[in-house]
């Protein structure tokens, strides 16, 4: 069985890490805030120094960190991944950034000799806790396969996409349609709330049609019972939505309802619910 390393154990990576351990994977661990691997290493894991100690130590190394300033800093520099991989190893990115981060992460593992994948995932805390995550691979397909075993742990599906970039443009195009949904029910809710109608009222009528989804009604719920405890940080959602902007900028595609999506998540963010869940951008229109 492959040594696996994980770097980054915030809501997602602690559970999906989690996850590989309980497998019975022999795990080693890092996290920026090292006080984070304690409840790792307590399940069995190991602790890992540096992003190049656990890279230099794994035949696959797992990442699932905030944003593309993150994905690039762990990879970068004397402690960096890249400075650790060494020839024939894996780097396997799950965290949410663009095509262009990803090139410029696979650019730096593939000149220090190693094997990189992207594999952004589709699915939020309680998925990943029951392992049962989309993930979205594309990349090396040697890896995708040796990787396969430990990708199916953390998923329910995790479909081989293409060379690097198609999954972070996949993952980018999901999350701006999520946000944006979000967005329009968020305001549907609170017009209909400040005309007289009852909100569980309006997620019944919604929940009995065409438009039912279970992100309404997990949403909605935590929005009737202003419960916003965090599955999906709404500042991660502002995040995706300012890169999915930045490749449509890219590639000329106007995009003008993710636009106003991405205002109404940066006021959010203003309004200072940056680390609540992405159902607190309500809070906005309440
Ligand atoms: P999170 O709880 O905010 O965790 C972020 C992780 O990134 C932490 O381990 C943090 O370390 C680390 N980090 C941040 N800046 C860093 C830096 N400069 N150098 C090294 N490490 C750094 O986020 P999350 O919800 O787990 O999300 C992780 C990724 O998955 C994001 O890209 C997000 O968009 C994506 N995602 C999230 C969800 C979700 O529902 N939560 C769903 C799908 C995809 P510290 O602990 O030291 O701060």
């Amino acid at each position: 069985m492959s040594r696996i390393g994980f770097l980054g154990l915030g809501i997602m990576g602690k559970a999906m890490a989690l996850n590989l351990v309980n497998a019975g994977f022999e795990v080693t661990v890092w996290n920026r805030n090292r006080q984070k691997c304690e409840e790792l290493v307590a399940h069995g894991a190991t602790f890992g120094d540096s992003p190049k100690a656990v890279a230099q130590a794994c035949d696959i190394t797992f990442a699932m960190v905030a944003d593309p300033e993150a994905a690039l800093a762990i990879c970068q520099g004397p402690n960096g991944v890249a400075a650790g991989i060494g020839a024939g190893r894996g780097y396997v990115d799950m965290s949410t950034v663009d095509d262009k981060t990803s090139g410029t992460i696979a650019d730096l593992i593939h000149h220090a000799g190693g094997r990189f994948l992207e594999a952004p995932v589709s699915g939020t805390k309680k998925p990943a806790e029951d392992g049962t995550l989309v993930i979205l691979a594309a990349g090396d397909e040697s890896l995708y396969q040796e990787a396969l075993p430990a990708l199916n742990v953390m998923g329910k599906m995790a479909p081989y996409l293409g060379g690097v970039g198609q999954g972070a443009n996949m993952k980018l195009v999901v999350n701006m349609i999520m946000g944006g949904m979000l967005n329009i029910f968020s305001e549907g809710m609170a017009l209909g709330q400040k005309s007289g109608l009852e909100g569980q009222a309006i997620l019944d009528v919604l929940a009995a049609g065409a438009m039912a989804n279970p992100m309404f009604n997990i949403k909605g719920k935590m929005c009737l019972e202003e419960n916003y405890d965090t599955s999906f940080p709404l500042k991660h959602m502002q995040k995706d939505l300012r890169l999915a902007l930045a490749l449509g900028d890219r590639l000329e595609q106007p995009l003008p309802t993710a636009a106003a999506t991405n205002e109404a998540f940066k006021q959010a963010k203003k309004s200072g619910y940056a680390e609540e869940d992405i159902a607190a951008a309500h809070k906005v229109n309440r």
